[in-house]
């Protein structure tokens, strides 16, 4: 579905992304880890173009997403991505929220686009807060609205970035069960997170970068019982 080939990203001549190579196939959970500063958050915004490459490619859908010549939003429409801050539109109604973008870049009809939004809501355990506005939510609550939100454009990937680390700890598990949920249903992702027992339960590849380099991946299983690479070795045992 996904395939990123070498790709590099300089900032101020300082290289966050050095040479990544990566392979994402349909319905498979990918999940990256690394330090703080190590090109997680780059490396998705790379994919969803919200950063252009230095160097290498990107394919979507065997289509080089990269390519100056393609429609950067026509590719973007394709993935869904959601940040560690909920960024809903405070003055508009969670159906507003999540219709907006159906209704105004994927052209769907009003009663179609708001159908398909208390769809989506219902099974989230969220269809009594169709009409609410975002400061009446809990934060768990924000970020499940953000999730669907990023789900009504129906995308064929969708990227995570630390979606639980704004949360209280309280507020953390509703937000993974609808990540359970996404990849029961088939969806294919990209995630990043902090919580290491959330990553290996919901990997299929868990993929460590360290300084801009993809460095090791594997099954959870072989990456957090068994890392090859030292630095693999010494961040789990900082982080776990
Ligand atoms: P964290 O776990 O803290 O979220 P990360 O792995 O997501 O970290 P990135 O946000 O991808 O790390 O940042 C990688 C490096 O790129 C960092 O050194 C950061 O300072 C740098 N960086 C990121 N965005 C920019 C930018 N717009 N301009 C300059 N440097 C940037
Ligand atoms: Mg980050």
């Amino acid at each position: 579905l996904l395939t990123i080939e070498g790709v590099w990203k300089n900032y101020h001549g300082h290289s966050v992304l050095r040479g990544v190579d990566l392979s994402v196939e349909a319905h498979e959970v990918v999940c990256l880890i690394g330090a703080s500063g190590s090109g997680k958050s780059t490396l998705l915004r790379c994919v969803n173009l919200l950063e252009t490459v230095d160097d290498g490619v990107i394919y979507l859908d065997g289509d080089e997403i990269t390519d100056v010549r393609v429609d950067a939003d026509e590719a973007r429409r394709r993935m869904g991505i959601v940040f560690q801050a909920f960024n809903l539109f405070p003055h508009m109604t969670v159906l507003d929220n999540i219709t907006l973008a159906p209704r105004k870049v994927h052209r769907v009809g009003r009663g179609q686009a708001e159908k398909e939004a208390r769809e989506l809501l219902a099974r989230f355990g969220l269809a009594d807060k169709a009409g609410a506005y975002p400061d009446r939510l809990s934060g768990g609550q924000q970020q499940r609205v953000a999730i669907i939100r990023a789900l009504a454009t129906r995308p064929s990937l969708m990227l995570l970035d630390e979606v639980t680390s704004a949360l209280d700890p309280a507020l953390v598990k509703e937000v993974l069960e609808i990540i359970r949920e996404l990849k029961a249903g088939g969806m294919t992702m990209i995630l990043t997170t902090h919580e290491m027992g959330f990553c290996r339960e919901i990997a299929d590849t868990v993929c460590f970068l360290d300084g801009g380099v993809l460095l090791e991946r594997g099954t959870p299983e072989q990456i957090f019982t068994d890392p090859r690479e030292p630095r693999t070795r010494e961040f789990l045992r900082s982080v776990l």
